[in-house]
This record gives C-alpha cells, sequence and structure tokens, in this order.
C-alpha cells in the first residue's frame, strides 16, 4: 500500500497532461488530474482545433468565386459569424467531454478546480485539500502575453478571438509569428480588415526566407496590410485618446498589470483576457500614424503559466523566460516533479506535449528511461497560403555545411484554373557532402497534410536520390518534391 493518495497527480488538463494521465493510469497507476478551466487545454479550447475549424470558414470566400470559374452557378455568400461560433462552441463542448469520457474511462479522478504545489509530494486544491502523490506532474501550458506597454489590457489576444459576439470591421494585429499570421488570414478570409505590425523585417522570422517571402506577398495580395518594422508605440480607447483630452494613453485608470500577474490560488488563469476592447481603440506607431480600430490583438508570444503554482517555493527552477526547467527526461530539480509541455518552453507544439507525456510515462511509469526526441519536427503554419516545415531553413543549413538548394515555385492547377494569381513553393535543402536532405519547405495549399508525409523520409535521414527514386504521382503539386533535378544554386 502506497504512502500517497496517488502514484501520479496532473496539474493541467491540456494534451500533454490530459495524454500523461490515461497512459499512467493504464499502467495500474492511481492518477489524478486537476484543471481550472475547461479540459482540452489551450489546444482544444483556445487554439489548435478552433483555429483550424476557423481557418476553413475563412476558406470558403474564395470557394465561391473559384467554383463559378468551374462551371458553378454560385453567388457569394454572407459570412454568419454567430451562427458559425455557435456550431464551434457546440463542437467544442463535444471535444471537451470527449477528453473527459477518455479520463474517466481510464480511471483517471478529476478535480475541476485549480490546484498548486504545497511541497514535492502534495498538490493543495483551491478549497485548500491536500492530496499527496509519488509523483506530480505540472502540465500547465502558457498564456498569451502582451508587451509592457500602458493600457495593453484594452487589446485582445488570442484567447479572445473564439468569444468575440461579433465580428470586427477593422483589426490590428501586433506580432508577426505563427498566431499573428495564422489569425491574420483567418479575419481576413472572414470579411474583416485586417492591418498587422511586425518590428522587424520580414514576418515569421526563424522560417526559410524565401517560404517567408512568398506568404508575406501572398498575404498582401489577399489584402492584408502588413507593416514590417513597424511597432506599436501607444494605445488608448479611441473616446480617451490624448487629442481629445480624456485621460489618455498611461493614466493611473487605464493602466494595470497584466490580469496573469494578479492571480493566486482560486482565481482562473485562463480569464486572462481584454478588459475592454469595447470600443474602438486608437493607437500611434513607431511609423508616426495614428489610427483607430476595433480591436487590437496581441499575438506576441506566449509566457509559461508557472505563476502562483508554488513552484518555486518546493524547489523547483524557474527559468530566465518563466519556465519550468527540465532535464531530458522532463524531470525537474525536485526529482518527484516533472514538467512537460508549453509550461516547459522547449518546442511549444501539441504533438511535442504529447510526446514528452508519453516518454515520462514510460521513464517513470514502466521502468524505460525514454529521452524526448526534439529534432525535425515537422510543422506547418495555416496562413493562407499554408506552409509546411521540417529541417533546417537555407540559412541555417548553410551556416551549418556546405548545400544544394533544390527550389520551384509555379502556378497550382486548381487556382491557375479558376484565374488566380496564387504561387506555391517546393524547396529541398540537401547535404553537399552526405546527400541527406536536410530541410524541407512548402508554401501550398494542403501543406501541413505533405509536410506530415515529407517528415517520415527526411526523419529517416532519406538523400536526395531517395527522394528522386520515388515516382511522382501526378499531376500534383508535391510531386515536385521528387522532380526537382538540378540545383537552383549551392551554397
Ligand atoms: P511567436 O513566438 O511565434 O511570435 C511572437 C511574435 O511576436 C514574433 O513575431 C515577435 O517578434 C513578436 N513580439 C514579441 N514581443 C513583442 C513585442 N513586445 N512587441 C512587438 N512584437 C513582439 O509566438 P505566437 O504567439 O505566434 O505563438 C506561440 C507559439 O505557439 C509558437 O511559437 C508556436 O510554437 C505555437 N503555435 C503553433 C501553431 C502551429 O503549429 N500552427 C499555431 C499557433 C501557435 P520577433 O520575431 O521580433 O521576436
Amino acid at each position: 500500500m502506497s504512502d500517497f493518495d496517488y502514484d501520479l497527480f496532473v496539474i493541467g488538463g491540456g494534451s500533454g497532461g490530459v495524454r500523461a494521465a490515461r497512459v499512467a493510469a493504464a499502467t495500474g497507476a492511481k492518477v489524478a488530474l486537476a484543471e481550472e478551466y475547461r479540459m482540452g487545454g489551450t489546444c482544444v479550447i483556445r487554439g489548435c482545433v478552433p483555429k483550424k475549424l476557423m481557418v476553413f470558414a475563412s476558406e470558403y470566400r474564395e470557394v465561391f468565386s473559384d467554383a463559378r470559374s468551374y462551371g458553378w452557378d454560385v453567388e457569394d455568400g454572407d459570412f454568419n459569424w454567430p451562427k458559425f461560433s455557435d456550431r464551434l462552441n457546440s463542437e467544442l463542448d463535444r471535444l471537451e467531454q470527449v477528453y473527459r469520457t477518455l479520463l474517466g474511462n481510464s480511471d483517471v479522478e478529476i478535480f475541476d478546480t485549480r490546484a498548486k504545489l504545497a511541497d514535492a509530494h502534495t498538490v493543495e486544491l483551491a478549497d485548500g485539500t491536500k492530496k499527496t502523490a509519488k509523483h506530480i506532474l505540472v502540465a500547465t501550458g502558457g498564456y498569451p502575453a502582451r508587451p509592457n506597454l500602458p493600457n495593453a489590457e484594452l487589446g485582445i489576444t488570442s484567447n479572445d478571438i473564439f468569444k468575440m459576439k461579433q465580428l470586427p470591421k477593422s483589426i490590428l494585429i501586433i506580432g508577426g509569428g505563427y498566431i499573428a499570421c495564422e489569425f491574420a488570414c483567418i479575419l481576413n478570409g472572414l470579411g474583416v480588415d485586417v492591418t498587422l505590425y511586425y518590428r522587424g523585417a520580414q514576418i515569421l522570422r526563424g522560417f526559410d526566407e524565401e517560404a517567408r517571402g512568398l506568404i508575406a506577398d501572398m498575404m498582401r495580395e489577399k489584402g492584408i496590410d502588413i507593416h514590417v518594422g513597424t511597432n506599436i508605440v501607444e494605445m488608448a480607447a479611441a473616446e480617451d485618446r490624448p487629442e481629445h483630452g480624456g485621460r489618455g494613453a498611461g493614466s493611473d485608470a487605464a493602466m494595470g498589470a497584466p490580469a496573469e500577474d494578479a492571480k493566486g490560488i482560486g482565481e482562473t488563469r485562463v480569464s486572462d483576457t481584454a478588459k475592454a476592447a469595447k470600443g474602438p481603440i486608437w493607437v500611434k506607431s513607431t511609423n508616426g500614424k495614428e489610427l483607430v480600430f476595433d480591436h487590437v490583438m496581441f499575438a506576441t508570444g506566449r509566457d509559461p503559466s508557472t505563476h502562483g503554482l508554488g513552484l518555486e517555493e518546493a524547489g523547483v527552477e524557474i527559468g530566465r523566460r518563466g519556465e519550468i526547467v527540465v532535464d531530458d527526461y522532463s524531470q525537474t530539480k525536485v526529482p518527484s516533479i516533472y514538467a512537460i509541455g508549453d509550461v516547459t518552453k522547449r518546442v511549444e507544439l501539441t504533438p511535442v506535449a504529447i510526446r514528452e507525456g508519453m516518454a515520462f510515462v514510460e521513464t517513470v511509469f514502466k521502468g524505460n528511461p525514454t529521452k524526448v526526441d526534439h529534432e525535425l519536427i515537422p510543422s506547418a503554419i495555416f496562413t493562407q497560403p499554408e506552409m509546411g516545415t521540417v529541417g533546417l531553413s537555407e540559412e541555417d543549413a548553410r551556416d551549418q555545411e556546405p548545400v544544394e538548394v533544390y527550389c520551384t515555385s509555379f502556378r497550382p492547377m486548381q487556382t491557375a484554373f479558376a484565374g488566380r494569381s496564387d504561387r506555391v513553393l517546393m524547396k529541398l535543402i540537401v547535404s553537399q557532402k552526405t546527400r541527406v536532405v536536410l530541410g524541407c519547405h512548402i508554401v501550398s495549399p494542403h501543406a501541413g497534410e505533405m509536410i506530415q508525409l515529407a517528415g517520415v523520409a527526411i526523419k529517416m535521414g532519406a538523400t536526395k536520390e531517395q527522394f528522386d527514386a520515388t515516382c511522382a504521382v501526378h499531376p500534383t503539386i508535391s510531386e515536385e518534391l521528387v522532380t526537382m533535378r538540378d540545383p537552383v544554386r549551392t551554397a
């Protein structure tokens, strides 16, 4: 008989926490899980899943005109946000229930409450109840960060988008990463007037330059007003803007620490939503422009959810970016406490959190120490056009060793027939020495689907010659991956 209430207590019911809890319970371990908000976490409730459904919704605008080019007698329709939003929320309710059922069927005890660490083996629930566990897994994820700017709480974040009662007419998105670019495309597709300010020279920093260049061009062509080298310097409710003699940016009344800072046990972390967003927002930017938008959305990165969890008091090390510091086995400095997923800020992707959860169970409950492999992780950015990527960008690869670059860009058959100017890009980076394909970058409809499969070959260490030995599937966009005969350059 164990001295503890549980073999494992998981804090956080997102993708990583739920998977770890279920798989650990399947080994016969006694497992509990606490979640303060809705089961499913960022991915299911306010991230990947609702985002992807919004991507689908937003793509129909072009489908109507394409259909006419293909002989269909159809009119452009009007998008009905409340109707879509109701269906979206029903789907999220369904998915949340699926997660609960899966946990229940696995005999994981669920606590619908916030939990924090009391010590290395004790978790304290919001009502003060204490539960002991041999192992504690922190899988609390992250939350959208706002810049340190007076009145920043007037801006919304990706958390708020799904809860909007109606679509704004205009929005300013700050940031040039995954979330900024994806939501710029989604909202543009749904008919919102989208402006994007990115402080750097080109959006999607860190990705292959040709690929990000094409995405930026296409986003602009589709109507998104992208300003690079531009950032917000001041913001206020439009009625309060300085020229109008209102309180103005920086006033005591309007300022305040981001909601997150004030959170303690019993308070809900996900209420990190815009305070106002009730009226238009006045914005002054680094280019000197002063403009008014219905909403300002911050997509300026995500911070690990570590506040008020009793981590440091329990001896867990917190890193410079607020993340829980773990070793290759997701173990913290406190041997009984582990952490997985976004809260560790290794690679902030759902499938990675799930793999970290599985490796944790292998290590701790199956006696098979397993490191998580963070190399060659394929990923997709659901912009329009979509991007799929795995391995090194051309820039990173050529810094590492001499490479050959194979690249082609063309108008794909389906949209070219409809008279659209959309282009796709297929690119392989190949080691001159070993012939191994070091990177693959695809900008194309369904690039996410393509990169999953290219990722298998690249993870296996396929060479360019092995790609070439694979017969093309014709006529497809992806056949170009096996038919690019000559490098466009060496570097
Ligand atoms: P990212 O880190 O991708 O992008 C943050 C952006 O905000 C960058 O462009 C950054 O600029 C900019 N930024 C940061 N601070 C400021 C500031 N103070 N003022 C102005 N701009 C600022 O974060 P996201 O929020 O887009 O996404 C978080 C993570 O979630 C991603 O890294 C990804 O791992 C994951 N994700 C994955 C998705 C997918 O797989 N499809 C979809 C959505 C999210 P700079 O480049 O100069 O640093």
